[in-house]
């Protein structure tokens, strides 16, 4: 199953490494032949090169559009070379064989990402390029494809090891890639026309992805898991550039997502804020006048969870705060940026993963969301929604003062990152109790005064910080229990969307209670 290389086809969009391969390949005797810009990009640096133009025996044409689309170069990558009739077709029509197939296919995603406008969207998809990558994949059994840069020195490697010749392991690997980019090349094309047309529920769909990490293990020790990047290079994990510390875990990742994601939603200009992650849920969140400050308070929201946690800030880590995060011991904190000082204290502490960004992830920021199910998934928009102090409407006698508006937003934020059932207390702009993922509202509501009160004990508190807080629910209060449980811990003002059947029960029971409530409409459920 060894073959040789004798003859190849280059046509790469991307000329990254071109040339040294293209030299590397013409060292071994291989013929080339290639493609207008490629071609001509190989002849300047020297090498022998023949034009596909000049083996079709047409130009290029129609801007581009048809180039190789042709028997001559098809039945090159196609011909079985064990097959008497194909190789009688080959010698009948002038077809001689190609061996080694080089595309690197036209920018779209680039493209896409640009925010260019939809013709050049659409001149920008690759249709010569896919059909020869398919092709030569194929017939893998004689023909080698490669479709990403990163693979010229393997390919190289692999001649170097088998006296120029390749395995059939080895070009099935190449297959493989083959087929994953030119899928995933035609799912960034559907996904970005699904969204220019305005089609939210296309009744066919694809994704794909990039590997960006094989890890060790998934959630658990005996699960397979790896990260794959969408390319949508967001400010967030994805694309942020760890100074320090071990591999992020398959938990690591989806933490640090959770945590970055709730942080961002307070936008850089409103201050310094923080927030600390366990296993996807804020066990502490505040704003401070300076980000060490905010990070103390978001710690004395839940000290004993805060242990081992992610922390993410919405501004660049400076000393002061490295300095008191180094207190404990943490997994990773993401910030977009952090200066010499901060990165000089980090570096004492060999397991921390410091992780930076160019910037907040943008929270109104459109996306989709999924979710895999027994036999299929689930597609749905990223929840961006958002309010403001406008949207809110009072609906007990009492209405909340500025104060308690600003800390029924603040809580309001969070309880939309908060798992369901979600119950959010907030004093001054810091959560003093949260309470997650619970089966039902009114014991995330004792679960997260029951923190709060432990809190206090610890912190040698006279009473809970739930004391003159206010709370946020993430969807109604389908009974007044949840509500009374809550203005016993001490809160003051609640935020909720409404819509039970039974709010006006629960508006009377707050308005018995003193509580100021405000209805958001706006549900924010999270699983
Ligand atoms: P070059 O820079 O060599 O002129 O063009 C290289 C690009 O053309 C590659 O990205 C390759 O995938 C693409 N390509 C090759 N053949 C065809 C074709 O027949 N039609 C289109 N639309 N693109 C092609």
């Amino acid at each position: 199953d060894l073959v040789p290389i004798r003859r190849a086809l280059i046509s790469v969009s991307d000329k990254t490494g071109l040339l040294d391969f293209a030299r590397a390949l013409d060292a071994r005797g291989v013929k080339l032949l290639s493609t207008g810009g490629t071609a001509k990009a190989l002849r300047e640096a020297g090498l022998s090169v023949r034009d596909v133009a000049d083996v079709t025996g047409f130009p290029e044409m129609m801007d581009g559009r048809v180039k190789t689309l042709h028997p001559a170069v098809h039945g090159g990558l196609l011909a079985l070379r064990d097959d008497q009739e194909h190789l009688a077709a080959m010698e009948a029509h002038g077809i001689a064989p190609i061996d080694l197939l080089v595309v690197n296919l036209y920018p779209f995603e680039e493209t896409v990402a640009k925010g260019a406008a939809y013709d050049d969207c659409i001149e920008n998809i690759d249709i010569g390029g896919p059909a020869m990558i398919r092709a030569a994949a194929k017939n893998h059994a004689f023909v080698n494809v490669v479709v990403d840069v990163a693979d010229y020195h393997a390919l190289l490697a692999e001649l170097d090891a088998n006296d120029d010749r390749t395995t059939l392991a080895f070009r099935q690997r190449l297959a493989q890639a083959a087929y994953a980019r030119t899928a995933a090349y035609d799912a960034a094309v559907s996904t970005w026309m699904a969204a220019a047309i305005g089609e939210t529920t296309p009744r066919r769909r694809a994704f794909a992805g990039t590997l960006a990490q094989s890890l060790r293990y998934g959630e658990n020790p005996h699960q397979k898991a790896a990260f794959y990047t969408d390319g949508s290079a967001r400010p967030g994990v994805a694309t942020a550039k760890q100074w320090q510390g071990k591999e992020l875990s398959y938990n690591n990742i989806n933490d640090t997502d959770a945590a970055f994601e709730l942080v961002a939603e307070f936008g850089a200009g409103s201050g310094p804020a923080c927030a600390i992650i366990k296993h996807a849920n804020p066990c502490g969140v505040a704003r401070g006048a300076t980000l060490a400050e905010a990070y103390g308070r978001a710690f004395d929201c839940d000290r004993t969870s805060a242990f081992g946690g992610i922390i993410a800030l919405n501004q660049p880590l400076d000393g002061a705060t490295a300095a008191e995060i180094s207190n404990i011991f943490t997994e990773v904190v993401i910030a977009p940026g952090a200066d010499e000082a901060a990165r000089e204290i980090f570096a004492k502490k060999k397991n921390l993963r410091l992780l930076t960004t160019d910037g907040l992830p943008d929270p109104s920021v459109a996306s989709l969301a999924f979710r895999q199910v027994s036999g299929g998934f689930l597609v749905q928009d990223k929840d961006n929604g958002a309010i403001g102090a406008a949207d809110l409407k009072v609906v007990t006698k009492r209405a909340p003062t500025e104060q308690e508006i600003a800390d029924l937003l603040f809580a309001w934020t969070v309880a939309k990152h908060v798992k369901s059932n979600a119950i959010v207390y907030v004093k001054d702009g810091a959560t003093v109790g949260v309470g997650a993922g619970q089966m039902s509202r009114v014991d995330s509501t004792r679960i997260a005064a029951r923190k709060a009160q432990d809190m206090a004990e610890a912190l040698g508190l006279a009473a809970p910080l739930t004391q003159g807080s206010v709370v946020a629910s993430d969807a109604f209060f389908p009974f007044s229990d949840g509500l009374l449980t809550a203005a016993e811990a001490g809160a003051t003002a609640v935020v909720q969307p409404g819509g039970s059947v039974r709010d006006e029960e629960v508006i009377a029971a707050a308005d018995e209670a003193g509580l100021a409530m405000v209805f958001t409409g706006m549900r924010h459920f999270r699983h």
